[in-house]
C-alpha cells in the first residue's frame, strides 16, 4: 500500500472542516478511480493526513493544490510510501468523512484578507453578525456608540483568534460617519464589507408621531445608510470588489401599524440597495438587504409576551428568529458564494411573509 502525507502550518478552529473539504475534493476521483482511502491524523500542533494513493499521485497533487487555493493559508506538503503499520503506530485518532457538511461549508465561504465594517455592533443582531464575519476569518471593524460593550465584543473576537477593532460611532451625526470609516481604512487599508446594520424605532401611530421620532428614525436607519455606503465606495471601487448589505426588516416589505417612520426607513433601504446595486455592479460590487422578521433582541424585549405568542402563531416555522439566524444570511451574502446575488433581499422571517 502507499501513502501521501500531507500538514498544515497552523491548527485552528477554522480547520474544523479540513478533512471534510479535502475528502470532498477528492470524492470524485475516489469515485471514479476507486482508489483513495483517505485517513486524517491530528497531531500535536498541526494536522496530517494519509491517503493510500494506488498510482495516482498526479491527481492527487491537484487536488491539493485546489485544496491550498481555498483556505488561502500556508499548506505544505510531502509525499512519501508509508507502512500500513507505520500510520497505525502514529495515530492519535483517526476520522473517516466524504461528504459535504455544515463545516465544509464555512471552509469554502472563508472571509480570511477581507475587511468588514459593520454598524450597532454593541449588540443584538450587528454583534452576531460581527462575531460570525470575525468566525469566518474577516478583520471587522464594530462601530457603534457603546464603547465598553464593543470593547467587550472585541475581546471575544481576540479569544476567539479573530480580529476586530472598536469605533464610537453616531451613524445619525454625517461628520462621524466620515471620520469613523476614515479611520477604519487608515487603519485597515480598505473596507471590502460593509454591513449597515444599526436602528432604532419610535412607535406610535402617525396622528400623534412627533416630527422629531420621524427624523430620528429616518436618520438613524436610512440616511446613516446612504452615508456609510458613500463614504466606503470609494475603497470597494478602487479594487473592484465589494459587498454592501442593508439590514431591512420585514416591515419594510409589508408595513405595520405605529411604525410609520421605522416601515418608511427599511422600505427606503430597499429601494437604496437596489439603486446601489445598479450603480456598482460593474465593479464586481454586490449590494443586497436582509430582512428579518420577529427576532430576539433588545430590540422586541420590549414587546408584550401576548404580542409575541400572536406573532409567533403568524410564523410558519413557529419560533421566533435569533440573531445567529440573521448572521448566517450576512455571512452567506459577504462571501464569494452571493458573488451574482444584487440588488436582492433576503428574508429571514421563519415564513411570516412569503413572495
Ligand atoms: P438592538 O439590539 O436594539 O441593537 C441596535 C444596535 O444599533 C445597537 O448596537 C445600537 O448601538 C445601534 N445603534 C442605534 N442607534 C445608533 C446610532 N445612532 N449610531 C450607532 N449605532 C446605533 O436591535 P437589533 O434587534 O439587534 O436590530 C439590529 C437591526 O436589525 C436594526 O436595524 C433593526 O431595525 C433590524 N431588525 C431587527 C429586527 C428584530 O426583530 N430584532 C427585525 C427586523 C429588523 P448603540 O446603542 O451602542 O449605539
Amino acid at each position: 500500500m502507499r501513502f501521501v502525507t500531507s500538514s498544515v502550518d497552523r491548527f485552528s478552529p477554522l480547520f474544523e472542516g479540513f478533512f471534510d473539504l479535502l475528502s470532498f475534493l477528492l470524492e470524485p476521483l475516489r469515485r471514479e478511480n476507486q482508489f483513495l482511502q483517505p485517513l486524517a491524523i491530528f497531531t500535536g500542533g498541526g494536522l496530517n493526513f494519509a491517503a493510500d494513493l494506488g498510482g495516482n499521485v498526479q491527481q492527487f497533487t491537484h487536488c491539493l493544490l485546489r485544496f491550498s487555493d481555498l483556505i488561502d493559508l500556508p499548506f505544505h506538503w510531502t509525499t512519501r510510501p508509508l507502512q500500513d503499520k507505520a500510520i497505525s503506530r502514529h495515530i492519535p485518532r483517526i476520522i473517516l468523512r466524504s461528504v459535504l457538511t455544515q463545516s465544509i461549508r464555512r471552509t469554502a465561504m472563508s472571509l480570511s484578507g477581507r475587511v468588514a465594517f459593520v454598524t450597532g455592533a454593541s449588540q443584538g443582531i450587528g454583534r452576531t453578525c460581527a462575531l460570525r464575519l470575525a468566525k469566518d476569518g474577516a478583520t471587522v471593524a464594530v462601530a457603534a456608540r457603546n464603547l465598553e460593550q464593543l470593547n467587550e465584543l472585541v475581546a471575544e473576537i481576540a479569544a476567539a483568534g479573530g480580529q476586530a477593532t472598536a469605533f464610537v460611532l453616531d451613524v445619525a451625526d454625517e461628520e462621524q460617519v466620515k471620520t469613523t470609516v476614515k479611520a477604519a481604512i487608515a487603519q485597515f487599508g480598505k473596507i471590502d464589507i460593509l454591513v449597515n446594520n444599526a436602528g432604532i424605532t419610535r412607535d406610535q401611530l402617525v396622528m400623534r408621531m412627533k416630527r422629531a421620532d420621524w427624523d430620528a428614525v429616518l436618520q438613524t436607519n436610512l440616511t446613516s445608510a446612504y452615508l456609510c455606503i458613500q463614504q466606503v465606495i470609494p475603497s470597494m471601487l478602487k479594487q473592484r470588489w465589494g459587498r454592501i448589505i442593508n439590514i431591512t426588516s420585514v416591515f419594510g416589505q409589508m408595513g405595520q401599524a405605529g411604525q410609520a417612520n421605522y416601515a418608511a426607513s427599511k422600505a427606503g433601504l430597499i429601494g437604496l440597495t437596489m439603486a446601489i446595486a445598479r450603480e456598482v455592479g460593474s465593479r464586481t460590487i454586490t449590494c443586497n438587504a436582509v430582512a428579518p422578521g420577529f427576532i430576539e433582541t433588545a430590540m422586541t424585549a420590549v414587546l408584550s409576551d401576548e404580542f409575541k405568542q400572536t406573532a409567533v402563531k403568524q410564523i410558519p416555522l413557529g419560533r421566533v428568529g435569533t440573531p445567529d439566524d440573521v448572521a448566517g444570511a450576512v455571512a452567506f451574502l459577504a462571501s464569494d458564494d452571493a458573488a451574482y446575488v444584487t440588488g436582492h433581499t433576503l428574508s429571514v422571517n421563519g415564513g411570516m411573509l412569503m413572495g
